[in-house]
């Protein structure tokens, strides 16, 4: 990229974008599988390498490199590649990066698909993994073996919103020559950017707040030329798990709003938070923005809004926790998040509802922990339909 004087908001509405001959104002999208040279010489130069250009859609598409370049811009990174989900980005990145007798320690509170992904798919192919604490940098330095190639966190953590420290974090990988992955899915580059904090590569969700309505499924890695340009992209181009151009296009539509969109989820939730820490019937409210928050002041200092995740303990477990969900008219129901619908998520039942008891009571997932992904609706509705339930326990 080199707009290198734009400032954040106007990356997000602009960089990546290559006008066509036509003059189109919007992206364009290039539903094409292949492309097709000017002579037999320049399809040679093309597959050689020596010519620069499109050859096939699994390999490189206009649609697809514009947001992965304005995603690159926005993260700060030298190279994005697109995937056709968050996961397959996590699985581009483990593929790409770690081999046979490798070792990586995993933040015990991530993604619960990418706990899966890890230990059973990844898992048979020779790397092992270990499982920490997200916020015991003891038990992180601990963990480490002479074979630690990667270290993957999500900050803030679902559903708990736990954060670590990314600079502590990448320091201590770098001393020990290993990398340190963040998936940034609930901050985006709009509240938080992890490779200026040290951190070497940034995965995304893009089905979360990079499309923000809920309409497409796509991920996104970022991070340098060599480990992200190549070894990652290298997985895509063999691998098939690309971006389709269709979806990029929706993701660059939804990457303009990012800026207004994040910072209306984090005045919502903050409001909402404040709110639900006031009521009786509730037992603890965990976000970023309260001062009750255990690392607050790393948020403050790490981040630059506190983000659109709420979650909060009613008093009177599972059955009341499931009373306020059915008492909802508005909430979607439904385990998905970064949407302007606001979601409610019963995390004990749904998105962890595979762990023993034994390992929700580690994990801090309470019977009547509830989870809230605060949409861009008013707040006063959000509260109104929450304080249906919330009055009557
Ligand atoms: C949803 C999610 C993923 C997986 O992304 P998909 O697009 O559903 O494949 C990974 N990490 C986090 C934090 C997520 O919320």
């Amino acid at each position: 990229m080199n707009h290198t004087e734009w400032e954040f908001e106007t990356l997000a509405v602009r960089a990546g974008h290559v006008r066509t001959n036509e003059g189109e104002h919007s992206e364009a999208i290039f539903p094409t599988s292949s492309f097709v040279f000017s002579s037999a010489a320049q399809a040679a130069a093309r597959f050689g390498g020596t010519e620069p250009g499109n050859i096939y859609a699994r390999f490189t598409n206009p649609t697809v490199r514009y947001f992965q370049e304005r995603l690159a811009a926005l993260e700060g990174g030298e190279s994005c590649v697109a995937t056709a989900s968050g996961m397959s980005a996590i699985l581009a990145v483990m593929l790409g990066l770690l081999k046979v007798g490798d070792h990586v320690v995993c933040s015990r509170a991530v993604f619960g698909t990418t706990t899966l992904l890890l230990q059973n798919i990844i898992g048979k192919f020779g790397v092992a993994f270990s499982f920490v604490e997200l916020t015991d940098m003891a038990a992180w330095e601990e963990a480490l073996q002479p074979n630690t190639r990667l270290l993957f966190v999500e900050t803030p953590a679902n559903p708990l919103t736990e954060i670590v420290d990314i600079r502590e974090l990448a320091d201590l990988a770098h001393r020990h020559g290993s990398l340190l992955v963040v998936d940034n899915c609930f901050c985006t580059p709009a509240l938080q950017r992890p490779l200026d904090l040290g951190a070497d590569i940034v995965v995304h969700s893009a089905t979360k707040y990079l499309d923000g309505q809920g309409r497409a499924l796509g991920g996104a890695v970022v991070g340098d030329k060599e480990r992200v340009g190549k070894d990652v992209y290298g997985v895509l181009r063999n691998g098939g798990m690309t971006m389709s151009p269709f979806n990029a296009w929706i993701f660059l539509k939804g990457l303009e709003t990012l800026s207004l969109r994040m910072k209306a989820h984090c005045e919502n939730a903050l409001q909402l938070a404040q709110w639900l820490e006031a009521h009786p019937a509730i037992e603890r409210v965990h976000y970023p923005g309260l001062a009750s928050h255990p690392q607050h002041a790393l948020a403050q200092q790490q981040q630059s809004g506190f983000g659109g995740i709420v979650s909060f303990i009613v008093k009177g477990g599972q059955a009341a926790a499931w009373q306020v969900v059915d008492a909802t008219q508005m909430l979607s129901i439904t385990a998905n998040l970064g949407d302007a619908k606001t979601t409610i998520t019963h995390p004990a039942t749904t998105t962890h509802g595979r762990l023993t008891p034994e390992q929700k009571a580690q994990a801090g997932i309470a019977a009547g922990l509830l989870r809230v992904s605060v949409g861009l609706e008013s707040v006063r509705d959000i509260q109104r339909d929450l304080a249906r339930g919330l009055d009557a326990l």
